[in-house]
């Protein structure tokens, strides 16, 4: 088990848009299992590569804690494409673990269709909505290079930049590792 601390606002790897992979090497799979102890550690139900410094195009969810989603299988994808996002869309609060204590409401489609290839390289594609379309609509932002910030209202923003620059300042107390600086 190995815990990564966690890349914060303000760390420039978070604004870099992932690598893809090629192939599922042995360092990957080290990599992924990495991500899902940070995640759980942080108690955390997605993770970026890039949260943790890995510039590869991948994320984890694990839902399994979250009221409704106690089947919910942990999920790996790989190299993800999002190539479908409904009309309808839905305002619902979010979090993250680059952003601690932060929270902002978020406008985006209620249901995405998405393409990725798992940890055996086989090619899936799946629909998803409400809670776990959220989750991997943030996650695959992070491989965009792109955080809460981004995705709400300039006026939002503005209200949010006495925290985002006590976060950046690293003037927050957390209970899980973040990088020094
Ligand atoms: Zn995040």
């Amino acid at each position: 088990m190995a815990i990564i601390p966690i890349n914060i606002y303000g760390d420039k790897i978070l604004r870099q848009k992932a690598q893809p992979v090629n192939q599922v090497t042995d360092d990957i799979i080290r990599k992924i299992k990495n991500m899902f102890d940070s995640m759980r550690n942080a108690n955390g139900v997605g993770l970026a590569a890039n949260q943790i410094g890995y510039r590869e195009s991948i994320f984890v969810i694990d839902l399994e804690g979250v009221d409704g989603y106690s089947k919910f299988k942990p999920v790996v994808m790989i190299n993800p494409k999002i190539i479908l996002s409904s009309d309808e869309k839905v305002l619902r609060e979010e979090g993250c673990l680059s952003l601690p204590h932060l929270r902002a409401d978020v406008l985006r489609p209620e249901l995405i269709k998405i393409r990725y290839i798992d940890t055996d390289e086989k090619e899936i594609e799946i629909e998803a909505d409400s809670f776990f379309s959220r989750v991997i609509q943030h996650e695959y932002d992070h491989l965009l290079g792109k955080m809460i910030p981004d995705r709400v209202e300039e006026e939002v923003k503005k209200k949010l930049t006495p925290e985002l620059t006590s976060i950046m300042k690293r003037e927050i107390e957390i209970d899980y590792p973040i990088t020094e600086d």
